[in-house]
């Protein structure tokens, strides 16, 4: 018996190489069952150097995979000083072979912060996905909803990671009524996934 060929792509060149940018450790929240994370200070040379991501980004370019996704995260990314300045970096690296993006935030910046970053992807036209968890122990709602508002017709995906808190069972069920409410506002279909019994739902709203 000869193979000739094994899994969907002829070799490992043509394979997507997903990369992983944790881009700080620490986290403007506080969550009782986080097992990693650091007090936030923005002076703290905890973030990476931009200097260092850049390089990061010229050795993986170095590589000439057929494309490249890109997922950010944290803690929490999105106080990284320089967050903007690596994304533009990277997809002018990247290029065409840039195929997503996905940031996963805790959804507590600014909704402007969260905007720009779709204008930044749309000018590039590569998808962003972006992925929120909702804690509740931290989380503000009435953020949430008008961060889904701002951000559901701009977005290649909006995901949602709702955190089962069993101390916090009716804010969950408030927040996931909540969520499937707005499951019109992107002009699409939001989806509720439910994992398990009762230990986390997810919520996906298209975009626009
Ligand atoms: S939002 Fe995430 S990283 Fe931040 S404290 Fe909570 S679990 Fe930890």
């Amino acid at each position: 018996m000869k193979i000739h060929r094994f899994a969907t792509c002829e070799s490992l060149y043509d394979m997507p190489l997903k990369v992983q940018f944790v881009l700080t450790h620490m986290c403007n929240y506080n969550c009782s069952y986080c097992f990693g994370h650091k007090k936030m200070d923005k002076r703290d040379s905890d973030f990476p150097a931009i200097h260092r991501l850049k390089t990061a980004v010229d050795h993986l370019v170095e590589l000439k995979r057929s494309h490249y996704e890109l997922f950010i995260s944290g803690g929490e990314c999105t106080y990284h000083p320089n967050l903007f300045d690596f994304i533009q970096y990277a997809c002018d690296a990247f290029q065409d072979k840039l195929k997503v993006i996905n940031i996963t935030s805790n959804g507590s910046s600014g909704v402007e912060i969260y905007s720009r970053l779709a204008d930044l992807a749309k000018q590039y036209n590569v998808p962003l996905d972006i992925m929120i968890s909702i804690h509740t122990e931290q989380v503000s709602l009435k953020h949430i909803v008008e961060l889904t508002k701002a951000l559901s017709r701009k977005l290649h995906f909006l995901h949602f990671a709702l955190m089962f808190n069993p101390l916090k069972k009716d804010f969950v069920k408030e927040i996931y009524a909540t969520m499937f409410s707005l499951r019109d506002v992107g002009g699409g279909v939001l989806s509720l996934h439910v994992d398990g019994e009762q230990t986390s739902c997810t919520a996906f709203v298209p975009g626009r």
